[in-house]
């Protein structure tokens, strides 16, 4: 598909495509601005594209109605994404507006006094954040015209993909490193579309999708995290934009947030600065955190060794979902947590076994290995000083543990094993009396 781009300001022109209130897409590096169409690199200076809006103006309390009236999912938000006005009547999954837990079990346990919530994307679709990702892409993807939706993905984003394609009545053929979980393949797998497994890692699958975009067998496709980067990425704001709704319109001091290849981290800031910036919440600090596993963290390497740059690394962690060792959006996660005085950690992958049982244990909360790194690594800052326990604070569950059932079944089994009989179960000595 020949798509124009256009150098120099748009905003003037009615954009060729509806997708609501986005105007233009602009380079993040250099700032200039492109039409509305599927790319994902600047022209000029091949930095990343982002989306542009003409966002609403009118009274802050307006939009906050406005928005507190729409439907229980992330079109509440509409007004704010690249979608069109409609886009809640179309055949979608509707993600979005998953629970904040309000988490005193684990608070107690972990000594922090400020009111910790746990924010819980396993509550989606098809059980983790990419959900909200997916569903902005799809309405890209109808835009363009692309007839095929595809992705490269470290599991979760591959079962997403394939049932946001199955509802809206696209083909979908996804890319997945070929060893991932057996419960991320049987999910990218079970909604009908073509599941490729690539021998490599997710790196690997990545930069054989970057070739098929560039090759005729690929024409027509609409990859949501390669040519449609630039509106996937959007919907992760709208993790931000629930967070402080559900918070009663207010931002949380502190949030803690998994790092795969960092798109979400940098699009929830995104989210916090747009908040602010239409008067929807008060204009004060907040502090991001980044976590990674021991076994894949570039960005909490460059983080600690106070460099710009991330040198890339070769995966090697039960927390595949995160297991991206060239992480795009590495620099900016740099720049977002140095600005706003947080900080980018990483625990071992038995630090994440035991931080997915301490979820589970003191909330009822089963996550994935993704939340496993995320609270291991918020209790580490916290016993490190450098999380305050008296500020409130959020941590993102991005997964389902009925996922990743491998990294806990060793460690968790049936208490006992008995005969059906009152005298079996007493010799059991389970109760006390
Ligand atoms: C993809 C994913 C993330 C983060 O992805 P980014 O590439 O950093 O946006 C976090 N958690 C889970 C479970 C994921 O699948």
């Amino acid at each position: 598909m020949a798509v124009q781009t256009v150098a120099g300001n748009t905003t003037s022109s009615a954009p060729a495509v509806d997708l609501g209130p986005a105007a233009a897409l602009s380079c993040r590096e250099c700032g200039e601005r492109f039409e509305l169409g599927p790319l994902f690199a600047c022209a000029s200076c091949f930095g990343p594209l982002e989306v542009a809006y003409d966002l609403p103006t009118g009274s802050p309390e307006e939009l906050r109605k406005r928005i507190e009236a729409g439907p229980d999912n992330i079109w509440r938000y509409a007004p704010l994404l690249p979608v069109p006005a409609d886009v809640a009547e179309k055949p979608n999954l509707n993600p979005g507006f998953t629970k904040l837990v309000k988490a005193d079990n684990l608070a107690r346990e972990l000594g922090v006094t400020g009111g910790l919530y746990v924010k819980d994307d396993s509550g989606n679709p098809t059980h983790s954040f990419k959900d909200r990702v997916v569903a902005i892409a799809v309405e890209a993807a109808r835009a363009f015209g692309f007839t095929t939706l595809s992705c490269s993905s470290t599991g979760n984003l591959a079962g997403a993909v394939g049932a946001a394609a199955a509802r809206a009545g696209l083909r979908s053929c996804v890319f997945i490193p070929h060893d991932l979980e057996q419960g991320k393949v049987v999910m990218a797998a079970v909604y009908g579309g073509e599941l490729v497994g690539i021998e490599g890692n997710y790196d690997d699958v990545n930069r054989f999708c970057s070739e098929l975009i560039g090759d005729p067998l690929g024409e027509g496709w609409g990859f949501v995290n390669v040519n449609l980067r630039p509106y996937y990425g959007e919907g992760s704001k709208t993790l931000a934009y629930e967070i402080c709704e559900q918070l009663g319109w207010r931002l949380p001091d502190q949030i803690v947030i998994p790092i795969a290849s960092g798109s979400q981290l940098t699009k929830i800031d995104k989210g916090f600065q747009e908040l602010i910036k239409l008067g929807l919440v008060e204009d004060r600090a907040y502090k991001i955190f980044g976590a990674q596993a021991e076994g894949c963290s570039p960005v909490s390497a460059a983080f600690k060794a106070g460099h710009d740059v991330v040198r890339p690394q070769k995966p090697n962690t039960i927390a595949k979902s995160l297991a991206i060792g060239n992480p795009a959006d590495g620099p900016y996660v740099l720049d977002i947590a140095r600005r706003t005085g947080g900080a980018v950690e990483d625990v071992t992958d038995e630090q994440v076994v035991d931080a997915i049982k301490l979820l589970a244990r003191t909330e009822g909360v089963f996550g994935e290995t993704a939340g496993g790194v995320t609270l291991g690594v918020t209790k580490k800052l916290i016993e490190a000083g450098v999380i305050d326990p008296a500020l409130t604070t959020v941590v993102l569950n991005t997964g389902d543990g009925l996922k990743t059932l491998d990294a806990v079944s060793a460690t968790s089994q049936a208490t006992a094993t008995i005969k059906p009989s009152l005298d079996a179960f007493r010799a059991a000595g389970l109760v006390a009396n």
